[in-house]
C-alpha cells in the first residue's frame, strides 16, 4: 500500500459533519417541523452571496487580477469568502495561481485533475499533501499589499465562525427557528457552496468540450456554468485567465461577469481586462484545424481535403489579422484629430470591406470544419 500523508482531521470533520447535517438531519427536521419560504429565500441569498464572493473576489479579482475593485466590493468578498469556508483569499489565490501555472502536473498542481475525480474534488484537502508549501505566499506578493486581504487572512478563523454560526443564528432568532436556520443556512448552504465550487476543479477538468486549447484538461461546460455562477467555461479560462469573463458570448450564462460589469457601471470596479479578440478567434480556429487533422488522418485519401482546409484556415487567419489591424487603425484615427477626415473615410471603407470578407471567410470556415468540430 502506498504511504499517504496524514489526514487533516479538522477538514475531515467539517466536510463530513456539514454533509451529514445537510443530507440527513435537515430533511428530517423539515419533515418533522416544516420549512417556510424564508428558509428558501435566505438559502438562495446566502448561497449566491458566498459563491459570488468566491468567483468575483477570490477567483477573478484576487487570483487573476482581471479587474480592480472598490474597497466595498473587496470587503464584501472577504466576508462572503469566510462565509463560504474556503480558507483565506490569500491562501486560495496562492493555490489557484499554482494550479494555473502547473495545471495537470501531479507533483505541482495542488488539485491536479490527472490524479482523479475524488482527489481534485475534495481529496486534496483531506490530507497533508501540500504541507511543505502550505504557507508559502511568495506568488501573491501583490495581494499582500491589499489591506482587506491581509485583514481577512489574519482574522480568518473568527470571521469564518462569525459568518457561519452568527448569520444563521441571527436569522433563526429573527424568524423564531434557530435550529431550522442553522441547518438550512448553516449546513445545507455550506455543502452546496463547497461542492459547486469544487466542481470547477474536478468536473470542469473532465466533462465538456475543448474549443480553445487541448494543452490541459480544462473543459467548457454550460451545465456546470449554471451551477457555478459562470465558472464552467473553464477551457476558455485556462487559456485566457486574466479575462474578467469566462463565458465570452452574450448567451453564455456567466453571472460573475455580469456582477463585475454592473459594479463597473456603479463605479465599484474598473480596468476590466479582456483578451484580444484576434487571439481568441485564432485559438478557436487552430483548435478546429487540429480536430479536422486528427479525424482526417484516420481516413484514406484525406490529403486533398486537408490541404483545402489548411488553405481556408490560412486565408481566414490572414483576414482576421487584417480586420483587427484595420479596426485598431480606425480607432486610433478617431482619437487623433490631426488625421484628415478623408483619410478616415478611406480607412472606414477599407474596414467595412475587410469586415464583409471576414464574415464570408468565417462562415465558410465554420461550415467546412463543422463535421470535425469536437
Ligand atoms: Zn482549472
Ligand atoms: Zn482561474
Amino acid at each position: 500500500m502506498v504511504n499517504k500523508p496524514p489526514l487533516i482531521w479538522l477538514n475531515v470533520m467539517i466536510f463530513s459533519l456539514s454533509f451529514g447535517l445537510a443530507a440527513f438531519v435537515a430533511p428530517w427536521y423539515g419533515w418533522q417541523f416544516g420549512y417556510s419560504w424564508e428558509h428558501l429565500f435566505w438559502l438562495v441569498v446566502c448561497f449566491s452571496f458566498c459563491n459570488l464572493s468566491i468567483t468575483v473576489g477570490y477567483h477573478r479579482l484576487w487570483s487573476h487580477k482581471a479587474f480592480e475593485a472598490h474597497w466595498l466590493v473587496r470587503l464584501l468578498c472577504a466576508l462572503g469568502g469566510a462565509f463560504a469556508l474556503q480558507n483565506s483569499a490569500l491562501h486560495w489565490a496562492s493555490d489557484h495561481r499554482v494550479h494555473h501555472k502547473f495545471v495537470d502536473q501531479n507533483d505541482k498542481d495542488p488539485y491536479s485533475a490527472k490524479r482523479g475525480f475524488w482527489y481534485s474534488h475534495i481529496g486534496w484537502m483531506l490530507r497533508h499533501y501540500n504541507q511543505a508549501t502550505y504557507a508559502d505566499y511568495t506568488n501573491c506578493r501583490d495581494l499582500q499589499k491589499d489591506k482587506i486581504v491581509m485583514w481577512q487572512h489574519k482574522y480568518y478563523l473568527p470571521l469564518a465562525v462569525t459568518m457561519n454560526i452568527g448569520v444563521p443564528l441571527l436569522l433563526g432568532w429573527w424568524y423564531q427557528d434557530i435550529i431550522g436556520m442553522l441547518l438550512v443556512i448553516g449546513a445545507v448552504r455550506l455543502v452546496l457552496n463547497h461542492h459547486t465550487t469544487f466542481f470547477i476543479n474536478s468536473l470542469a477538468h473532465i466533462w465538456g468540450k475543448q474549443p480553445y486549447t487541448d494543452k490541459n484538461t480544462a473543459r467548457d461546460n454550460g451545465i456546470l456554468a449554471f451551477f457555478t455562477f459562470g465558472e464552467g467555461y473553464h477551457n476558455y479560462h485556462h487559456i485566457f485567465e486574466n479575462d474578467y469573463r469566462n463565458g465570452i458570448h452574450w448567451w453564455h450564462y456567466d453571472p460573475t461577469k455580469w456582477v463585475i460589469k454592473v459594479c463597473s457601471w456603479l463605479g465599484l470596479a474598473k480596468k476590466l481586462r479582456v483578451a484580444p479578440a484576434l487571439k481568441i478567434e485564432t485559438a478557436r480556429a487552430e483548435m478546429r484545424l487540429k480536430y479536422a487533422k486528427k479525424i482526417l488522418s484516420q481516413q484514406l485519401q484525406h490529403q486533398r481535403i486537408f490541404t483545402h482546409i489548411q488553405q481556408e484556415f490560412d486565408g481566414f487567419v490572414e483576414t482576421l489579422h487584417d480586420y483587427y489591424d484595420l479596426k485598431k487603425q480606425l480607432l486610433e484615427s478617431k482619437a487623433n484629430s490631426a488625421i484628415q477626415s478623408y483619410e478616415r473615410s478611406i480607412l472606414t471603407i477599407r474596414y467595412r470591406q475587410v469586415k464583409m470578407r471576414l464574415q464570408e471567410k468565417k462562415q465558410r470556415w465554420q461550415l467546412l470544419t463543422k463535421p470535425y468540430a469536437y
